[in-house]
């Protein structure tokens, strides 16, 4: 559905800092006019072939600005499908934001955050789920981040679930025409195929949804919340998996009073270690709030490591052995106190480690990330990272769980089969409302 949007808009894409250069973007119908004015007399728009790199001046008032380079791509080959002047200019403080004055005093207004993204979504240069990836490739802080939002950009979601929409609407076609010759009593697809269909539908989608939780700790990092009782050596261990002190390690008991964090990449994931504050009632306030924020943290953790000393253990006052849970015996340096095979231990898995010395560190920190990395993400394996993926898909199942319960009644089935057609359309952005795309492109930076 192409879109006559008739301003041009202009941003610096590059990020703001000190660097050798910064590209400004423009696009619209009057990118061209526009850049034109900015520079010295020698150019004429005619002298712009689409899709070329010109060497040029950019002067205000007879002043020089600044030597820039100025790409010139003809609509509809560009990032947005409009005509896009990109002028690099030098980098740091000064000339980007003089030539986006002089851009702006020429006509063009201030692009909104992922305005030139959606641009391109509205001119049908990419689908929603890949003007999604965009941002998430952009804000990937690891490698399998990374390449999970660069196979999503190449359209393997976008694929994947069109083809499955595709079929539905086959389906769907051949369901409507039967209502249509209801009183001719005809069937057009028989039953029992039908059904298959319906099913192998519902399988693709489960097998797609059941990517999520992996994709979601690809996506946001895993968080492994470190509790246990006091001096049991949380402060050491997240230190020794950290590499880095980041948390005050100190022989006396409940220094640690609130959640610290330290983010680090294991394996190409990331992984939020948070040290807590421990899991015994506290007399004063501050360690009340410790508390809390503990408990808060287990809650919203992937994993917890309950670190208990091994030679002299205390289990922390409230059992926090949970499915998630790995028991994480430490100080394995020292002689073991015998009372260690006595503690409660809820069938979560034991490791050995010594934190002061980091044996059994690495094999720990392993383990913790292998839920995310299990399978070889380098492969072309198509995985979901985002919420609103995973809600749409999880709802066009429902559809399909009706649909086939309503099998004999064609009418009731048609309309669950539309319902399923459109959660499918979501996740492309066939079948989505405004208010979703705004929320979508505002999370973008400004210039994308
Ligand atoms: P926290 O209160 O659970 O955070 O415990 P800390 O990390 O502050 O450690 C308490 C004390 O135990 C400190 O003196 C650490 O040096 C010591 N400690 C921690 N881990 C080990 C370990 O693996 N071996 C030995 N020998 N001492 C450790």
């Amino acid at each position: 559905m192409p879109v006559t949007v008739n301003d041009t808009i202009c941003a610096i894409s590059t990020p703001p800092g000190i660097g050798g250069v910064a590209v400004l973007r423009i696009s619209g119908a009057n990118a061209l006019e526009i850049a034109s004015r900015l520079l010295d007399f020698g150019f004429r728009i005619s002298d712009f072939a689409p899709n070329t790199a010109h060497f040029a001046r950019i002067h205000n008032h007879g002043e020089l600005v600044d030597e820039v380079i100025l790409t010139f791509f003809h609509a509809p080959k560009s990032y947005t499908g409009e005509d896009v002047v990109e002028i690099s200019c030098h980098g740091g403080r000064y000339a980007a934001s003089r030539i986006l004055q002089l851009v702006l005093d020429h006509g063009a207004r201030t692009a909104r955050p992922g305005e030139f993204t959606e641009r391109a979504f509205l001119n049908g240069k990419l689908d929603l789920a890949q003007a999604e990836a965009v941002a998430e490739l952009i804000h990937s802080r690891t490698d399998k981040a990374g390449r999970a939002a660069a196979r999503q950009l190449a359209g393997g979601l976008s694929q994947k679930v069109s083809a499955m929409r595709a079929r539905l609407l086959d389906l769907l076609a051949l369901l409507e025409l039967e209502l249509d010759f209801s009183e001719e009593d005809v069937e057009f697809q028989k039953q029992s195929e039908r059904l298959h269909t319906l099913r192998e539908l519902q399988q693709e989608m489960r097998a797609l949804v059941s990517t999520f939780a992996r994709g979601r700790m690809v996506r946001e990092g895993l968080r492994a919340a470190i509790v246990g009782a006091p001096n049991a050596g949380k402060s050491t261990l997240l230190n020794a998996l950290a590499g880095e002190d980041r948390a005050i390690v100190s022989p006396e008991p409940g220094t640690t009073r609130d959640v610290v964090e330290a983010h680090i990449e294991v394996e190409g994931i990331e992984l939020i270690l948070q040290d807590t504050a421990g899991l015994r009632e506290a007399a004063g306030m501050i360690e009340s709030e410790g508390i809390l924020r503990t408990r808060r943290a287990i809650e919203n953790a992937d994993v917890v490591l309950l670190v208990v000393d091994e030679s002299d253990p205390h289990w922390p006052e409230e059992n926090t052995v949970k499915d998630h849970t790995l028991l994480v015996w430490n100080k394995s340096d020292l002689p073991h106190a015998a009372l260690a095979s006595t503690l409660p231990r809820g069938g979560a898995m034991e490791f050995h480690i010594s934190a002061l010395t980091g044996d059994g560190v690495e094999a720990l920190l392993h383990h913790i990330v292998s839920r995310a990395t299990s399978d070889d993400l380098g492969s072309q394996e198509i995985i979901i990272t985002e919420a609103r993926h995973h809600n749409a898909l999880s709802r066009a199942i429902a559809s399909l769980e009706r649909a086939e319960k309503q099998i004999a009644q064609p009418t009731l089935m048609a309309s669950d089969l539309r319902d399923a057609v459109n959660a499918l359309g979501e996740i492309t952005g066939e079948t989505v409302g405004e208010e979703i795309l705004d929320r979508i492109f505002s999370k973008f930076c400004i210039g994308k």
